[in-house]
């Protein structure tokens, strides 16, 4: 069976593809630039990948780029959208490659009869609707961020992922394809890839003394084996269907820090919150969808170690 894997160098992506040559897929994977070696070498190097994968070039801001890698594929994994936050163009450089990037990638599952496509939305997607976040409420799949919202706070990615989501929802609806999404919080979890992105930044950047201070905010965390998974179960179990929130645990900055604090006793880290507020308050996210999908979380605590083990091998942290 062949699948596609869109932005197959991402850090999920990379995962992704690592699992699907596992199960014995034929992956056809895009990838910005199939020359550079710095975003395929770990791809042609896994188990399977010379038998079994194929990269090709595509852009999201290209209409038709991803006619050619969906061509005779049973199911579309698209997982490609810009995610950084130092962005000085945000329509340009996030809000327009998520939406049309996803527009795009649905026009060549319509133009090739695709079965079900599974698309990695995220958290972001979700949680911003200006309800009130406290320890008691619990967030699901019900719950949808509001544009308006993520345009108030200038939350540029949040709104890229909320209105790249909208997006694929009403192309499902206008053109009889089978979408699933998957809604994960911050990913984290070994690197499979040898540049940093964004969500493993977030680690390395409490352990590198380039803050003294932490953020006063709230995430939720998932282990990206997990996250991996996830998509391949959305694929294959005929009864998945709807959005997937993905989310171990919700946690403060300062309580994250208590964890790394407990693993790694010798790092220096911030201890002081980057503001006098009260602390934000953290929030449950429902987890019944995930595990209908067979699955259990890997704990906060063993995600961090594999993220800091992974980071030190790779000499992002040479202390
Ligand atoms: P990465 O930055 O590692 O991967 C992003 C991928 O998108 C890269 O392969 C990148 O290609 C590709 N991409 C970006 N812009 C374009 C473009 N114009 N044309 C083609 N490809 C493009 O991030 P993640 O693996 O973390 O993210 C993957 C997906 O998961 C994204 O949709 C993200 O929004 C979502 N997500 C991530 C979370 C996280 O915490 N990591 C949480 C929730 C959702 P290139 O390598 O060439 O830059």
């Amino acid at each position: 069976k062949a699948v596609c894997v869109t932005g197959a160098s991402g850090f999920i992506a990379s995962w992704l593809v690592k699992l699907l040559l596992q199960r014995g897929y034929t992956v056809r994977a895009s990838v910005r630039d199939p020359a550079d070696p710095k975003k395929t070498q770990h791809l042609r190097a896994l188990e399977g990948a010379t038998e079994r994968l194929i990269l090709f070039k595509a852009n999201l801001l290209e209409g038709g780029s991803f006619d050619a890698v969906v061509e005779g594929c049973d199911g579309v994994f698209h997982t490609a959208s810009p995610f950084y936050h130092a962005v000085t163009n945000p329509q340009a450089e996030l809000i327009e490659p998520a939406v049309k990037g996803t527009l795009n990638v649905l026009a060549s599952c319509k133009k090739w009869s695709v079965k079900k496509v599974v698309v990695t939305s995220s958290m972001a997607a979700v949680a911003y609707n200006g309800k009130p976040r406290t320890p008691d409420v619990v967030v699901d799949e019900t719950w949808f961020s509001s544009p308006e919202v993520c345009e108030q706070q200038k939350q540029w990615y949040v709104l890229s992922k909320t209105l790249a989501e909208e997006a694929a929802w009403k192309f499902s609806k206008e053109n009889g394809i089978d979408i699933v999404t998957i809604n994960p919080a911050m990913v984290i979890g070994p690197l499979l890839q040898s540049t940093l992105n964004t969500s493993s930044a977030a680690i390395l950047n409490l352990i590198n003394g380039s803050s003294s201070t932490f953020p006063n905010a709230a995430f939720g965390w998932v282990n990206v084996k997990d996250v991996a998974k996830a998509h391949i179960l959305a694929f294959e179990l005929p009864s998945a269907s709807g959005r997937y929130c993905l989310v171990e645990r919700i946690v403060h900055y300062s309580e994250l820090l208590k964890i790394v604090h407990e693993l790694y006793p010798a790092f220096q880290l911030p201890d002081k919150c980057a503001d006098d507020k009260p602390f934000v308050p953290v929030y449950q996210v429902c987890k019944e969808k995930f595990k209908s999908l067979g699955l259990d979380y890997i704990p906060l605590e063993t995600s961090i170690k594999e993220t800091i083990e992974c980071l030190k091998e790779k000499n992002f942290i040479s202390f």
